[in-house]
């Protein structure tokens, strides 16, 4: 079979694949984006739409610099989509808070936050604990039982889905493409020389990025590399519209623009099971209600559950193979915050043919797995 020629391939469509994609394609590196489709489990299509920056990198202020510096990038990816595509984001970054329903919890919020502020170093780390009488101007509604909440400038949230049809859209409009049905399985590797078949097609490149998701868990092996991801069970819920306005998202609560109330989302570990369960469903309205008692009053009217791309820390996981440069992947647990960072940072450097320093401790190796030889 002849092969297509190409200047970089990326394997898998999901968010963090479109992102790169993109990223690529307006570097000006003729790109094809490969996609198994609807058999595969797409975290992509069922997560919750925070671009979230407050929590993430608790003993890892390499992770908090990298999510800032995504949350940074936000506002010219969306406007640079929205130029080109049309589409609105529903990019919004009032700042974001998380709210607190006993003493206990407010205790072990501030603790967090003055940590990750020192942790921070001479990066400014704005936050502040607001108690429950302030809280309550800022946001109407609020129950009895909140106690108080962190807040920080730098959260805020998108329509996730708009994301990825965007991202799809201006890949496409700028030349990039894109092969829908094509599962990626064996591959030949060589240094800078990469074929892989999908789809009944052939394609060669010089680099190629897996970002296939939990694909990649079986992908990176073959590539010389290794991404240790599992599954992780979330769960979702969705409201009605709301007449209500809640001005600012909050960790597991966020009004969309059309004005439903999503809430979210569970932390599970079961595997590759993606059944939702009543009594997680319980407990998440059960919060949200004692959060804001009027959202009791509003009808469910969807529900879905949906895998995360965990890697054993955490945190994200971004390499270089070692035995075939050129070859590199990324998987991340929060491809919605990270995508400003993954068009608009990462891809360059996929582009220039070597990751910055300042990925460094995203390397697979540091859960001390030996890529695949
Ligand atoms: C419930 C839930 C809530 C979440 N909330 C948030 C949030 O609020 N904010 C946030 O930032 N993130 C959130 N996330 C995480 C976010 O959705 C993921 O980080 C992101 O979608 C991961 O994108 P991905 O492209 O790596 O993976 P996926 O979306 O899973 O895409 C992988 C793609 O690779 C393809 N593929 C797989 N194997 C192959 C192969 N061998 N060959 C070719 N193609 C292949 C699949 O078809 C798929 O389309 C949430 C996730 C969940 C589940």
């Amino acid at each position: 079979m002849r092969s297509e020629p190409f200047d970089a391939i990326v394997v898998g469509g999901g968010l963090v694949g479109a992102a790169i994609a993109w990223g690529l394609q307006r570097q000006g590196l003729a790109t094809v984006l490969l996609d198994e489709g609807d058999t595969a489990f797409r975290a992509s299509r069922g997560n919750f739409g925070l671009v979230w920056v407050q929590s993430k990198g608790l003993g890892a202020p390499w992770y908090q610099r990298w999510t800032r510096a995504s949350a940074a990038e936000w506002p010219a990816l969306a406007a640079e989509l929205g130029a080109r595509t049309g589409e609105d984001l529903g990019l919004r970054q009032p700042g974001g808070v998380h709210l607190c329903l006993s003493d206990r919890e407010m205790a072990d919020r501030e603790a967090r936050m003055a940590r990750m502020r020192q942790e921070a170093g001479n990066q400014p780390y704005e936050y502040r604990m607001i108690a429950a009488p302030e809280l309550r101007q800022m946001l109407p509604g609020l129950g009895p039982e909140v106690v108080g909440a962190s807040w920080t400038p730098y959260d805020g949230h998108a329509n996730p889905l708009r994301l990825l049809h965007a991202l799809h859209t201006a890949f496409a409009g700028a030349g990039g493409t894109y092969v829908p049905e094509a599962r990626v399985g064996e591959g030949q590797a060589a240094p800078r020389d990469f074929a892989v078949t999908a789809g009944g097609r052939r394609f060669a490149a010089p680099r190629i990025v897996l970002a296939a998701g939990l694909g990649n868990a079986d992908l990176a092996p073959r590539f010389g590399l290794s991404a240790p991801v599992r599954p992780q069970r979330g769960q979702v819920l969705v409201t009605e519209r709301a007449a209500e306005v809640l001005p600012m998202p909050t960790t597991t609560i966020r009004q969309t623009q059309e004005g439903s109330l999503m809430l979210g989302d569970s932390m599970e570990e079961v595997g590759f099971d993606i059944r939702q369960t009543p009594d997680v469903m319980r407990q998440i309205a059960g919060r949200a209600v004692r959060c804001f008692p009027w959202i009791g009053r509003l009808a469910i009217v969807r529900a879905w559950s949906a895998l995360r791309v965990m890697a054993p820390d955490g945190l994200p996981v971004y390499d270089e193979s070692a035995r075939f440069p050129g070859a590199f992947t990324a998987n991340c647990h929060s491809g919605v915050t990270l995508a400003g960072a993954h068009a608009r940072l990462l891809a360059p450097m996929i582009a220039a043919g070597r990751l910055d320093p300042m990925l460094d401790r995203f390397t697979a190796g540091r859960f001390d797995v030996r890529a695949a030889s």
